[in-house]
């Protein structure tokens, strides 16, 4: 006997097969005025390949299915192994063929780091653990270019776009991954603290082999091919290269103690490991291993803020597709004045954060302009200060519109809220973040006057701008103390500046005025849909995803 309890109704169909890059009109014309204009047809690809039901569904698989650990063999032997769920291997496979990790360093042009950056973001929309090792990868190639020995023998693996996932010596394989090791128990944003230790084998020095004592409290994607690791000599800290295999073929002694359980980003493995006697060879120079190492944190730092922006950009398109087909008291959400007062504040929101992820892209290109200096160097840890912040309250907003379908797990939505906060944390917390706002502009004073000279002129219609602005000057005659108390402060004022500077060179005017309106008043801000011209709101939704 059949029941017949319910007809199901008004559920919102899967979003699938719909081109990320093409039906979003902020990134599609940025690129197209930019220097990666070449990489458009790359970009329209991946954009449709990505947006597949296939796609999607492997990305909720990767999830689903965290890394085991094992650490011995049936026979007792260690091996300390990571085994990953096929769909995570598929993502990277993606991610490899797409350059991610290597575009404007294999194929330096002009335009690359744009292009590079474009098709991260259209990547971070689907899933973000597989981001990490990839991200690392990329930030450790110029670093190790500047070890041309070492560099050699591992080109030809680095720069490969297929991605191989067989434990074997790098040199038997046919691409490589790099990790980051620096944070240990006692301390991750002061790495001077760090106390494992490095023992010469032959001569000390750059490009010599050490035997390293100790250990590192989070160590992500262990299975990575090799890592950099901070570790100190008798001249300080200092930074090596640590294979998972030593050059004899014997394991490397990096010992996985366990995985951590982690609240998102759990396609990836992190670990706690121990080093014992673990064989690297020093990379830079005896004594400089954090400047060396910070090297990579401009590029680390710029993928979180593109891998927020990317997450921002998915949340607000799977919103705006629930409103659309999700109907309440007789209308669509998406046709509710309060709905869409909360949906035009978060495409706002969205493009703001695309827009400054793109310019700091460009000053990421090569070239020593102080202008493009002052974005690189100050803009970049405010931005990953503010946009990563934002997609944590971004993400739960987006979630509210779906209601309660939005809490439950076996959709994309609680998902996106629990991987939000990780790039807040790693690569700098946020304080940390602002105080480097604040070590960049004392450095490069001259490259911040410039920065607000031209953020002037662009403003210049604005008197609440120019007011924020004409403040981003005094408050550096504060007395140190108080500047570090408020760095939180200035620094968002900095980032408002800079997102309205942009939207106001690009953006319809309609859309800049609802942006500048709404982030300079006082009233507005604290949550999402509080537009007090919700007139545009229409407008902006339309913009923000056509469908
Ligand atoms: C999922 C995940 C993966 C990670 N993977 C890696 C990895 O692969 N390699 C690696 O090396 N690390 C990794 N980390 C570690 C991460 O980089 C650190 O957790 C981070 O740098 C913060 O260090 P901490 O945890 O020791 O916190 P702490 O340094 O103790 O900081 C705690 C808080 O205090 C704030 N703070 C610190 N100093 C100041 C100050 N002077 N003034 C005001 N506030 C301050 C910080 O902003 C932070 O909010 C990972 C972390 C996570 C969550």
């Amino acid at each position: 006997m059949q029941w017949t309890t319910h007809e199901v109704s008004n559920q919102v169909p899967e979003l699938h097969d719909y081109n990320l890059f093409s039906s979003d009109c902020v990134l599609v014309s940025a690129v197209r005025e930019s220097a990666a204009g070449w990489y458009l047809p790359e970009l329209a690809r991946l954009g449709a390949e990505l947006g597949r039901a296939e796609i999607l569904q492997l990305a909720q698989l990767a999830d689903q299915h965290p890394p085991e650990l094992q650490t011995h063999d049936r026979f007792g032997n260690r091996i300390d192994r990571v085994d990953f769920h096929a769909s995570w291997h598929h993502l990277l496979r993606l991610q490899r063929g797409a350059n991610l990790h290597a575009l404007p360093w294999s194929q330096p042009r002009p335009g690359a780091h744009i292009a590079r950056t474009a098709a991260y973001y259209l990547q971070a929309q689907i899933e973000s653990g597989s981001l990490c090792p990839v991200t690392m990868t990329f930030a450790a190639i110029p670093l190790l270019q500047q070890e041309p020995a070492l560099f050699a023998t591992l080109r030809e693996q680095l720069f490969s776009l297929q991605h191989d996932e067989r434990d074997l010596p790098w040199p038997d394989k046919t691409s490589m991954l790099i990790g980051m090791g620096m944070t240990e128990k006692q301390g991750g944003s002061d790495v001077r603290s760090n106390t494992t230790v490095a023992r010469p084998l032959a001569a000390p020095g750059r490009g010599q082999p050490y035997a390293l004592t100790g250990h590192k409290w989070f160590f992500s994607a262990p299975m990575c091919d090799a890592h950099l690791v901070l570790a100190r000599t008798e001249a300080g800290p200092a930074c090596f290269f640590v294979p998972r295999w030593r050059p004899d073929g014997s394991k490397n002694a990096i010992l996985i103690q366990r995985l951590k359980d982690k609240l998102g980003n759990r396609s990836n493995a992190s670990s706690e490991v121990e080093f014992q006697d673990a064989y690297g060879v020093m990379v830079g120079e005896d004594g400089r291993g954090i400047p060396t190492i910070i090297e990579m944190a401009n590029h680390t730092r710029l993928d979180c803020v593109i891998g927020s922006a990317g997450l921002m950009r998915s949340a607000l398109v799977q919103a705006l597709h629930h409103a659309r087909h999700r109907q309440a008291f007789g209308l669509p959400l998406a046709e509710q004045p309060l709905m869409q007062n909360v949906l035009a504040d978060l495409a706002l929101e969205s493009e703001a954060a695309t827009r400054l992820m793109l310019r700091l892209a460009q000053a990421a290109e090569p070239g020593s302009d102080p202008l493009e200096r002052a974005w690189r160097r100050i803009v970049t840890p405010a931005a990953k200060f503010w946009i990563c912040k934002r997609a944590l309250e971004f993400t739960g907003e987006c979630m509210e519109v779906w209601g309660g379908n939005g809490y439950v797990e076996n959709a994309p939505m609680a998902r996106m809220y629990r991987e939000a906060p990780v790039n807040s944390i790693w690569e700098g917390s946020g304080n940390v973040m602002c105080l480097d706002v604040l070590r960049a502009i004392a450095k490069e004073g001259e490259a911040y006057k410039l920065l607000l000279d031209t953020l002037l002129d662009i403003a210049q219609a604005h008197h609440g701008l120019r007011e924020l602005i004409a403040e981003l000057r005094t408050d550096l005659a504060l007395p140190a103390a108080q500047q570090e108390m408020q760095a939180r402060r200035f620094t968002q004022r900095l980032v408002l500046v800079a997102q309205a500077c942009l939207i106001l060179q690009g953006a319809p005017a309609t859309i800049a005025e609802a942006f500048i309106n709404s982030r300079l008043d006082a009233e507005s801000g604290r949550v999402f849909g509080t537009l007090a011209t919700p007139l545009v709101a229409q407008e902006i939704i339309a913009r923000a995803w056509p469908r």
